[in-house]
């Protein structure tokens, strides 16, 4: 790291457990400083001194606008094009039903099998329930592009696949699926914060992702959504609820939605997590996409490079060009769970995910490269010594 390296001042402003190198904000982004002092804040002095007038004194009301304008500039999006809230299932389920509505005849929901399992129960639980004869049509990731054609009503993606990292082509997909005449919906859940997104350049037409993976928002941190703005006034929204209405405390006895993105939004935003993302993104002021992104790949490449070197019981699962891969970078070895947990007692904090993916993800904001030297020589003791063969490690907990 060099004298102006931004990434040093970045470091000091996350409260990481001394001794633990974490390799895991791709799942669950660590605790900063500044979201610690502003959940104490938004509970003592606005909830506890406010009261109800939290709502007006210290714009709780604002928040999921708020919240969205700082992520879409993460994500490429102009301001007032996003909101915040919900979880991303939800979100997705929102967008589904939207672009669906907007379709037409067409009856195809095409995904990919690397999907993030939910995205596909969400998709395929909203065709059952509209009972419009909708289906969900699964293929291969390297299958996408050829299989759009005229029946595909939404093309329903995410970008970097939580398993091995792999990044589809946003905008090439975008351009295909629009030539055939289909809607887009990313999920960035595992690029918003890991690597630079254009939503406007890429022409797509909703997005969702995740608050607490790279965005730091905490355990259950609300989830965003994006529309395209030129599309935000022809969207119905399904749910439609009171915080979405055009005027909400008018109390009207129908649906009237709310003009642009804003129709998306449902029911009461939680205000104690959304105060955490909101202190949590302030971290991203002066940073720019392109030099997280550098950081990231230089990351990748060493942990690559060293693993390889000292692990030969370990398979890469990512792609080898970085260009094709998000922030994370994954390996295949049967032991995969017991080893993860091995590595987990000696202080490098990654995860596991089913059948035998040994994850690791790469956040600049605060792993530097001294870590990614420091976990991949213990990964190398923790193969060496069979420590994966000690039975404290091989009982699977409720969550990997
Ligand atoms: C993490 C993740 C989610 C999480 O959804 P929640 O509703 O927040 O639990 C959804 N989709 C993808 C692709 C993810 O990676």
């Amino acid at each position: 790291m060099t004298a102006h390296d931004p990434f040093l001042a970045t470091r000091r402003q996350f409260a990481l457990p001394d001794g633990v190198i974490y390799l895991d904000g791709n799942s669950l982004g660590p605790l900063s400083h500044a979201a610690r002092a502003r959940v104490a804040r938004a509970v003592e002095a606005e909830w506890g001194g406010m009261l109800i007038r939290g709502w007006n004194e210290a714009n709780w009301i604002d928040l999921p606008r708020t919240v969205g304008d700082k992520i879409a500039r993460l994500v490429g999006a102009p301001a007032g094009s996003v909101v915040a809230g919900d979880s991303t299932s939800m979100n997705l389920y929102k967008v589904l039903t939207a672009a669906l509505a907007m379709a037409g005849e067409r009856t195809v929901i095409l995904s990919d099998s690397g999907n993030f399992p939910t995205d596909l129960y969400v998709a395929e639980t909203a065709a059952a329930a509209l009972g419009r004869g909708h289906a969900l049509r699964i293929v291969a990731p390297e299958a996408v592009a050829e299989a759009i054609d005229a029946r595909v009503a939404v093309l329903m993606l995410t970008e970097v696949d939580y398993r091995t990292g792999r990044r589809h082509d946003m905008a090439a997909l975008t351009r295909r699926a629009h030539d055939a005449g289909a809607l887009t919906i990313w999920d960035l859940a595992h690029s918003a914060g890991a690597l630079p997104i254009d939503l406007t350049a890429a022409g797509a037409d909703f997005a969702v992702g995740c608050g607490y993976k790279y965005l730091n928002g905490g355990p259950g941190a609300p989830a965003f959504l994006y529309v395209r703005p030129d599309l935000a006034e022809r969207v119905s929204p399904a749910p439609g609820g009171w915080m979405g209405h055009a005027a909400p405390f008018a109390f009207e006895t129908g649906y009237r939605p709310a003009a642009g993105v804003e129709r998306m939004l449902v029911g009461t935003p939680p205000i104690l997590s959304m105060s955490a993302l909101d202190a949590a993104l302030d971290i991203w002021d002066g940073i720019a996409m392109e030099t997280v992104r550098q950081r990231s790949i230089a990351l990748s490449e060493r942990f690559i490079a060293e693993v390889e070197a000292r692990c030969p019981a370990l398979a890469l699962a990512s792609p080898r060009d970085p260009a094709a891969r998000g922030s994370q970078v994954s390996f295949r070895f049967a032991e995969g769970y017991a080893a993860m947990q091995a590595l987990i007692a000696d202080g490098v904090i990654g995860d596991f995910r089913a059948p035998d993916i040994m994850r690791f993800g790469f956040a600049p904001l605060y792993v530097g490269e001294e870590d990614v030297v420091t976990a991949a020589e213990r990964l190398e003791r923790v193969l060496g010594e069979e420590r994966w063969r000690q039975p404290q490690f091989r009982t699977r907990a409720k969550v990997t």
